[in-house]
């Protein structure tokens, strides 16, 4: 039986003092009636308060990025080893906005993927295809692409600690959520790859999470699917209220 997991991704927003007032407000009103692993990532300038403000809860803080050095002259990065100090030990890679935005390629992906685990973190790894990759009938050979290249070298050890999140860009901000069917074919994809990559045990223990427009309205029809365990949150995850809704589907 895989945890469910909902993770709240703020991307740009929220500094330290929006982190400390979502957080009381939030942790004072959630129930975990799911028993979920609730996961925020805040910008790295609010991780340290979101961790004091969550510390004695059930609410886990991740980071939205990393770079895969230790240290060194690689201005304006932040290394695993410096999140691990400070207590973070989830981290999102390779989000379409790092991939699109800031160019960030498979390849590059993989290696912090790789440092991740050898750190001890549990990497979300987003996947996802663009809207004229779905269109040209082409989803399937660009997610199976993403999820070798970025598991390169991953060791079968490892897999049971990944969690991927499909998150098709073409829903990402735009408000246009995905079928709940199509996120169960290509979440169910994903497996079949894991499978084919290493075994069918080890993609079972795999949780893979849905992103793209997910709000109050439509998180049951996710979360009632065979292959989704989970959702990657974005702008319905800014404000205490609806966040509080789709923890509590
Ligand atoms: C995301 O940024 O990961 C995301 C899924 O955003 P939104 O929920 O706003 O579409």
């Amino acid at each position: 039986m895989r945890k469910p997991m909902i993770a709240g991704n703020w991307k740009m927003n929220h500094g330290i003092s929006d982190t400390i007032s979502f957080i009381k407000e939030f942790k004072a009103n959630f129930n975990n009636k799911n028993n979920a692993d609730i996961v925020i990532a805040p910008p790295f300038i609010s991780l340290e308060s979101a961790i004091r403000e969550t510390k004695n809860t059930e609410i886990k803080i991740a980071a939205q990025n990393a770079y895969y050095k230790p240290n060194g002259a690689f201005t304006g990065e932040v290394s695993f080893e410096m999140l691990k100090e400070i207590g973070v030990n989830i981290v999102i890679l390779g989000h379409s906005e790092r991939r699109g935005i800031f160019g960030e390629i498979n390849e590059l992906i993989n290696l912090k993927v790789l440092r991740a685990l050898e750190l001890g973190f549990q990497p979300i790894l987003c996947v996802g295809e663009k809207l004229e990759e779905r269109e040209g009938g082409i989803t399937e050979k660009i997610i199976n692409m993403q999820i070798e290249k970025c598991f390169s070298k991953v060791k079968a050890e490892d897999i049971p600690k990944v969690i991927i999140a499909y998150e098709p860009i073409w829903a990402i901000g735009t408000g246009k959520n995905a079928e709940p069917s199509d996120a169960e074919t290509v979440c169910s994809l994903i497996r079949e790859t894991i499978t084919a990559l290493y075994d069918a045990s080890l993609a079972e223990q795999v949780r893979i999470l849905y992103g793209g427009s997910v709000k109050p309205a439509n998180i049951n029809g996710y979360m009632s699917l065979h292959n989704v365990d989970g959702a990657l949150v974005g702008g319905a995850s800014l404000k205490p209220d609806s966040f509080k809704e789709i923890v509590n589907y």
